[in-house]
This record gives C-alpha cells, structure tokens and sequence, in this order.
C-alpha cells in the first residue's frame, strides 16, 4: 500500500507516547490515550490541530524525533506498505535548542533506520507553516535545497488555512522553484478552488486535499494542463468538518475529469485511520470496480516524488502486491 500524505506529528503510536513520555519524564495528561485522538464531535480544523500539541511537545530532541521516524517506517513496512512520503515540519521541533538542520539530519538518520532490513521505501516532504514567519520557512526551503537528492524530496505548506492564503507565501515557493524542488501544498480543505489556484501559482504539483476545487471548465483545464494529483484524506475532512459525509468526498467527479486522485491517511493517529482503511471507505461509498482501484492505487507511484528507479522497483513491487491487496480491500 501506499501513503503520500502522512503528518508524522499525527501518527505516532500508542506505545511511542508511553516510551517518549517515560523517557523523558514528561506527563501525557490524565486523559491518556484519549487526548491523542480526535473527537467524534470535532467541530473545525482549528480544534483539530490542538491534537498536535502533546506529541511535538515530545518530539524536541534528535534522539527521538529519529525513533518517531523510525518507529513510523517499521510500523507501516509491517502492514505491508510499498512507499509512503512522510511529512512533517522541521520548525516546530526547535524548542530545546536544534536547529531546522539538525532536525532534517534526525529524520533521515530515522528513516533509514525504519528501512533498514524491510521491504519499504519511505521518503520525507518538509512542511512550511502558515502561522510561521517568513524567515522562519525560508530557512525551511533553504534545508530541502540541502538535502536535495537525499529522502528529503519535496516541500508542503501546512497549518490553519484560513490565516493567510496561499499567494501570502509567495517567496518562500518562488525560492523552492528556484531550487528545482518538488512542491506539494494543503489547499482546498478548509477553503474553496480559489485557494487552489493560488497554490497552483506557487508551483504545487500536488494539492494535498483540495476536495472543494471548482469542478468548472477553466479550472479542470487548468489542473489537467498542469496534470496535478489531489492527495484526499476523507476521514480527516469529515473531521474537520470540511465535507460532511464519506459521499461528498468528489471522488467520482475528479475521475470523470481525468484529474488523478490518491487516497492517503493525513494522520493515522489523530484521525485513527489508515490509507487502507480510507481506500476500504471510498471502495463502499463508491463501489468502486476493481481496474479504478488499480488506477487510484496506481497515481500514488505516479504522482510520487519518488526517483524515476524507484518508481520503477515500486511499480514492479506492486504489480506483484495487487491481488493481495484488492482482497485486503474489498473484505
Ligand atoms: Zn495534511
């Protein structure tokens, strides 16, 4: 299976909170592990983001922002996945003191760990962050220019969309196209298409989410000319209230124009989902047959930011894998 939308924040596991907390001495609250989960009565985005406080705040030292990437590969390379892009923002882990770089070093040395003896590819996409400064996400762009041609293959901007849109950032994407690096943004979660588009300016190559893009002419045509793929990540928008019900993810409406679609997990902790059980979800609502599964499954090898060998063994390692996992799917 496949993942490329992961916030590595959001997905730690039960067990890594009890080993972080206990190594650290830090307390995980008397609600434990309940505080780790969103609440089935959720009521925006904002809310949601606050289930982000109690994991970075274990997450500030090399040591174990290396185990989370670790732990993280491991996990998924159990459930049998082929390849995943991590997320994650190096300028929320500077509070004991690292720098961005020192961050980026940990998460690589992490990754690699996780990989080490399995039958997993996994690369990292750095965040930018809305509510960060300029300078602040800059020095982000500057550490992906860095690390280019390692696993660090692209760059997002994450956090409340609402603060300021995307052509606010306009800098700090010019400078990441300078660098020739990949570009992923959130936009259309918790705004409409012309946030989208604004993303697009910028240079995204992928949407992550983007369920309320404008299904018009001029913006189909736009998309299809720039052949961008949607990361969608249902669960997460029910629970952010972006859309209200599994049926209005616009799945079907995407296909039918030709824009490629993944189906990804967003957080598999906070949202307590995985990219399996979201493809099982849109496989019921949809009813889907199994070639447009095949197909789905496919843009996540595509649309990767994979190296084109990569992609080659992924695909490979895949066509082997499908049977399996269509009957893991549909059961
Ligand atoms: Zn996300």
């Amino acid at each position: 299976m496949f993942d490329l939308h992961l916030h590595l924040d959001g997905s730690l596991a039960e067990e890594d909170f009890l080993y972080l907390a206990k190594k650290d001495n830090i307390p995980l609250g008397k609600d434990f592990p309940s505080n780790i989960y969103v609440p089935a009565d959720c009521p925006s985005l904002v809310e949601y983001l606050t289930r982000f406080d109690l994991p970075l705040l274990l997450l500030q030292s090399k040591e174990n922002i290396e185990y989370a990437f670790s732990s993280l590969v491991k996990r998924l390379a159990k459930m049998n996945y082929i390849y995943v892009e991590i997320r994650f923002a190096p300028l929320l882990h500077l509070q004991k003191g690292l720098s961005q770089k020192e961050v980026v070093v940990a998460a690589l040395k992490g990754v690699e760990e996780g990989m080490k003896d399995n039958d997993i590819i996994a690369n990292i996409i750095l965040c930018t962050m809305r509510h960060a400064d300029e300078k602040t996400n800059m020095e982000t762009i500057e550490v992906a220019h860095l690390f280019k041609g390692t696993r660090i293959v692209a760059v997002d901007l994450a956090g409340a969309e609402t603060l300021h849109p995307s052509s606010y950032y306009s800098n700090i994407f010019a400078k990441a196209r300078e660098y020739g690096l990949n570009i992923t943004i959130h936009a259309g979660e918790a705004t409409g298409s012309d946030e989208i588009m604004m993303a697009l300016d910028n240079g995204a190559m992928r949407i992550g989410h983007g369920v309320h893009l404008s299904l018009d002419k001029d913006s189909i045509a736009k998309v299809k000319e720039k052949d961008i793929c949607f990361e969608f990540c249902p669960t997460s928008n029910l629970q952010t209230k972006s859309l209200k019900e599994y049926k209005d993810v616009p799945l079907k409406g995407f296909m039918k124009a030709g824009i490629p679609v993944t189906i990804n997990s967003d957080n598999m902790t906070v949202s307590n989902t995985t990219s399996v059980l979201e493809m099982k979800q849109m496989i019921k609502t949809f009813n889907l047959s199994k070639e447009e599964v095949k197909e789905i499954l496919f843009n996540s090898i595509k649309y990767s930011f994979a190296t084109k060998g990569e992609k080659e063994k992924i695909a490979k390692s895949f066509e082997s894998r499908f049977n399996d996992y269509y009957s893991l799917l549909i059961n």
